[in-house]
């Protein structure tokens, strides 16, 4: 399946018709055991916390998305990244992107450091600039692109061929960009990590998450975990993403086509002073994006000329289609203010250090009438 192209697989991959009733969609196996004909002797399922075909059928969906061979799911994005970190020991060092995910930075500092896990915060701009950054321990490059909340783009390929260079692993965070618009693995990434939570399920109804990798060795430690640590999603919500996945490509052109055309009426208003999004001819890395992948993705921010905070959570309350939550990524619109919300994990030193103001606003375009968005910005900035 994975030499076929990318919506044939969203559609096909992993689903095969079950084998007693030829049922077109993978049953919803909600059980706990399976049966053995004497000791040992089973169908390859013996508990579900290790195996559970629904759960086998969408780790094979999401391995052939991103080209890789092998795919895990867990039952969040942070749980995914959970078992990637427990890859690592005491005294070991991991370089990340300085503008991540809140939750991923929780995890890191507030988690991981605990346990003699060191992590350094650098803007990945420029990976020479990684060179000195990087020891004897560094074992692990977490990157994040495009990253979450000021859509910055980070160069892959070059990341990954430091990492290479260092015998240490590149994981990307492909929780924005998804399969549909970029392949890390292709560009030289060891893991793909994805909080499937957001576009690969896509209807804001089931957290999960995910790790890809085409590493024979990698992938048998972090099955391991799986199964040790025990984050699993369950069949029901492998099933609910199975059904997600199967409208992914045109879930995300219209994501992609709505987040341009705001971008553009953003870019214009005269009450923006600065809107962030890859696609944007004005946006610093632009080129990288464009060369790095297909489309600019459904994810937009903007601040406002003004500095008061009140006035962006103004906008905020007023807005109408673009609901006021966290999570982002599913066919409906959402708004958020990173400061307060998705970020206020992060002390505020460290948010303005890699340049997250106050007044920010998050967009998480869905893929309604772009006329109806644009009408809600409009009167909800005025
Ligand atoms: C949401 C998110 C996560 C965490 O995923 P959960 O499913 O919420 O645990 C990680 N990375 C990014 C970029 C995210 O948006």
């Amino acid at each position: 399946m994975n030499h076929k192209k990318f919506a044939t697989k969203a559609v096909h991959a992993g689903v095969e018709p079950d084998p007693h009733t030829g049922a077109i969609m993978t049953p919803i196996y909600q059980t706990s055991t399976y049966v053995q004909e004497s000791p040992g002797k089973h169908k390859g399922y013996e508990y579900s916390r290790t195996h559970n075909p629904t759960r086998t059928a969408l780790q094979q969906s999401l391995a052939a998305l991103e080209n890789g061979k092998y795919g895990l799911c867990f039952a969040s994005g942070l749980a995914a990244t959970d078992a990637v970190l427990k890859l690592l020991k005491p005294g070991d060092e991991v370089i990340a992107t300085n503008d991540l995910y809140g939750g991923t930075y929780r995890i890191f500092t507030k988690v991981f450091e605990r346990f003699g896990i060191r992590f350094k915060f650098v803007s990945m701009d420029d990976p020479s600039s990684l060179e000195k950054e990087i020891t004897a321990n560094t074992k692990l490059f977490w990157v994040e692109t495009p990253t979450n909340p000021l859509l910055n783009v980070v160069n892959i390929k070059a990341i990954a061929a430091v990492a290479k260079a260092h015998q240490a692993w590149c994981v990307v965070d492909n929780t924005f960009a998804t399969p549909y618009l970029q392949n890390p693995l292709d560009l030289g990434a060891d893991l793909v990590v994805h909080s499937v939570t957001k576009y690969l399920a896509g209807h804001s109804d089931v957290v999960m998450g995910a790790i890809v990798t085409n590493h024979e060795a990698l992938h048998q430690e972090l099955r391991f975990l799986q199964n040790a640590c025990g984050a699993v999603p369950g069949p029901q919500d492998c099933f609910l993403v199975l059904r997600g996945i199967k409208t992914l490509h045109l879930r995300m052109k219209a994501h992609v086509e709505n987040a341009g055309i705001l971008a553009q009426y953003l870019q214009q208003h005269p009450k923006v002073a600065r809107v962030y999004y890859p696609g944007l001819a004005t946006h610093p890395q632009h080129a990288l994006a464009k060369e790095q992948m297909k489309g600019f993705g459904g994810m937009i921010s903007f601040c406002l000329k003004s500095d008061d905070i009140q006035d962006a959570l103004r906008v905020l309350e007023k807005l109408e289609l673009f609901s006021l939550a966290e999570s982002l990524g599913g066919v409906e619109s959402l708004c958020g203010h990173p400061a307060t919300m998705t970020h206020a994990s992060i002390p505020k030193a460290e948010r303005e250090k890699a340049g997250l103001s106050d007044t920010l606003i998050r967009l998480s375009v869905g893929i309604e009438d772009s006329d109806d968005l644009i009408a809600d910005l409009q009167q909800a900035i005025g």
